[in-house]
């Protein structure tokens, strides 16, 4: 099983290339008993968004941060730039680690991309287009024995049938910030390190930027309504979404300027008056050190 992206569709590549919309009939139908049962979890590469790490990190009861260890590996979504996270296989294999004989052992919290199979979910976003369309392609694998089942629905009826539609919205906001980058593309250049680490804490590690959120130096410079800051402190699934959907304005405002949290004024003028400090004093040490090298070449003419 594997996640497709409207980038990755190679020629020989398992994914149907071509795009549908929601009306699209699909023949399909997954269910125990069937021969092929558990072949797509035996070899995996699945992309997790934000939420699917959200919601499996509250159903083994785990710190984000510990998730990832235990269940995830990062990759470069692209060279240089966006950081993306996949399920790890079990040790020294290519099954999931939640397979089991019986089926998902995490079913009900299962990931996005198991929840789409067979189907694959395009983000399309045209660079004047503020707003990302969705497009589907069917994936069609030999071992995938489900497509010769009888039954026929319509891709919008099946990603109700799996519970799609609320991880779609809730990861909306991270496939704009995916996009957004990706057709920004080289004009905006390499994104700075700290950059992808404030970009990995704020999408996939929620538990340090839920601490980060509620620290001093973040109070101080942003300026968040007090009962939506508290709102999204908590450990519900609700606060915890409240968060992550503030994570992405969060960073579309810091990595794109796109200002929605309004800011502490002093904070601001505090900031830039340390900002031009630093420029005038790295003036100043340029300035220094021209002299001295003028001084030098001087002394070595006299000679
Ligand atoms: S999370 Fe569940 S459905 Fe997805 S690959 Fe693993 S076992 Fe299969
Ligand atoms: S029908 Fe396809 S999705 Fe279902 S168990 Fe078989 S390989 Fe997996």
């Amino acid at each position: 099983m594997s996640t497709p992206d409207i980038k990755d569709l190679p020629f020989d590549s398992p994914v149907v290339p071509e795009m549908v919309d929601g009306a699209k009939r699909i023949q399909f139908c997954c269910r125990k008993g069937i021969a092929c049962w558990n072949a797509c979890c035996s070899n995996i590469d699945i992309s997790l968004t934000p939420y699917d790490i959200l919601r499996l990190k509250r159903r083994l009861g785990l710190a984000s941060a510990q998730f990832l260890q235990q269940y995830a590996v990062p990759y470069e979504m692209e060279k240089d730039g966006i950081a993306g996270v996949k399920l790890k296989p079990a040790a020294g294999g290519t099954a999931c680690q939640f397979m089991t004989p019986d089926g998902c052992s995490v079913y009900a919290d299962r990931p996005t991309a198991c929840r789409y199979y067979p189907v694959a979910l395009l983000s399309l976003r045209k660079q004047d287009e503020y707003v990302d369309r969705n497009a589907y392609a069917l994936v069609k694998e030999n071992h995938c024995l489900g497509h010769a089942e009888p039954r026929s629905l319509r891709i919008d009826d099946y990603r109700r049938e799996q519970g799609v539609v609320e991880y779609d919205e809730q990861g909306r906001g991270w496939r704009q910030l995916v996009l957004k980058k990706k057709s920004s593309g080289p004009t905006v250049g390499k994104p700075s390190v700290k950059s992808r680490q404030l970009f990995f804490m704020t999408c996939y590690d929620l538990d340090t930027f839920r601490a980060f959120v509620d620290s001093g130096p973040f109070k101080e410079l942003y300026d968040v309504p007090q009962a939506e800051h508290l709102a999204m402190l908590g450990d519900t699934l609700e606060a915890e979404q409240s968060l992550l959907q503030f994570g992405y304005r969060f960073l579309r405002q810091t990595l794109f300027g796109e200002e929605t949290i309004a800011l502490h004024q002093a904070a601001v003028d505090k900031r830039r008056q340390h900002v031009r400090e630093k420029a005038l004093k790295a003036e100043r040490e340029a300035a220094e050190k021209m002299a001295r090298e003028e001084d030098a070449e001087d002394e070595g003419f006299d000679d």
